[in-house]
């Protein structure tokens, strides 16, 4: 993760990442899911080879893997040295167009070979941070997001809108950028929680996230079952315990910076409290779900005297689940 700029690079080699390379040997894929990337599995059908020599033998034609990144080169060469910048019109780069119309507008095919000389710098990169391709003519920024900004915000201004823009995002990256100022520091908070649990960061789902909870301040106050009704608007698998999780982790960490402990609470959620455990290398449970809600045993002194116990005492999961059992029958015994 890089801070600076809120992007995340996952490593397909690192099992807790999810994202795997593509098994094509010659294939630089990385996709979300096991098996060949979907341009592989395209070619693999039309190529009629079985499975095992397609992935020794393939050799994937050169693709988009980043828009822009394989931009067509200007026309204009000399003792086989081409021109570095990007086309821009008439198959030119911006310098050699000018100078194209200024010499009268000859046959192109023809002075590109004759006539100028071909430039060797590089063009300054894209004004997105991180995208590092070159910009497009006289525009500050790359090719694909000269595009995106036509489609997506043509009236918005270019510098407003970069803002919130990340670089184009292969299968195991993300960028909190496109989350409001606020919900990045809850989304790379609750990001390393989940990491420090040993839990996997899915570079899909937290893009899927961004799409769908981007334009909220922040989710401290946002309202969890209209959360939870959005993530059953996917039909990505995860999304719902996604959010759910994120959403929880985040509260958590605000009531202990205030000073409140999640067994303060009369509802306990099992996963916040680590309840001590033998089996657990940790030596804390690791419980992913469950809730203890003490208002069940409605005697409110027996209620008071179980609650204080527990805080106290910090009895193991089983014990705590068996008290919390025989507390509630007593006060319902007749
Ligand atoms: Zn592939
Ligand atoms: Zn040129
Ligand atoms: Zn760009």
């Amino acid at each position: 993760m890089d801070a600076a700029s809120w992007f995340f690079n996952g490593d397909p080699d690192n099992e807790r990442t999810v994202g795997w390379w593509c098994p094509t040997r010659a294939c630089p894929s990385i996709s979300n899911s096991r098996g060949m990337c979907k341009s592989c599995i395209r070619e693999h059908r039309a190529s009629g080879l079985d499975r095992e020599t397609f992935l020794d033998t393939h050799v994937p034609e050169e693709r988009k893997y980043a828009p822009g990144r394989h931009q067509a080169r200007c026309l204009v060469e000399r003792d086989g040295r081409r021109c570095t910048h990007g086309k821009y019109c008439r198959r030119l780069c911006l310098t050699h167009y000018r100078a194209w119309c200024t010499s009268g507008s000859p046959e192109v095919e023809v002075w590109a070979r004759t006539g100028p000389v071909p430039l060797t710098d590089t063009l300054p990169a894209c004004a997105i941070a991180r995208c590092e391709q070159e910009r497009s003519g006289l525009k500050t920024l790359c090719s694909y997001h000269v595009a995106k900004h036509r489609r997506d915000a043509p009236n918005e201004p270019v510098e407003e809108w970069a803002s919130r823009q990340t670089p184009f995002l292969r299968a195991h990256q993300f960028s909190l950028v496109p989350f409001q100022p606020v919900m990045r520091w809850e989304m790379l908070y609750a990001l390393q929680q989940r990491d420090a649990r040993g839990g996997k960061i899915d570079p899909t789902l937290v893009r899927m996230l961004s799409g769908l909870v981007g334009d909220r301040p922040h989710l401290l106050d946002a309202d969890r079952s209209e959360l939870m009704a959005l993530a059953h608007t996917k039909t990505c698998a995860g999304a719902s315990a996604h959010i759910n999780e994120i959403y929880r982790v985040v509260h958590v960490g605000h009531e202990e910076m205030r000073g409140i402990k999640p067994t303060d609470k009369l509802v306990w959620h099992l996963p916040s409290i680590k309840a001590p455990s033998r089996k657990s290398k940790t030596g804390r449970a690791r419980s992913t779900h469950g809730e203890l809600d003490f208002t069940a045993i409605t005697q409110p002194w027996l209620r008071d005297l179980t609650l204080e116990w527990a805080r106290n005492i910090d009895p193991s999961l089983e014990v705590l689940r068996d008290t919390f059992r025989v507390a509630v029958l007593v006060v319902a015994a007749p």
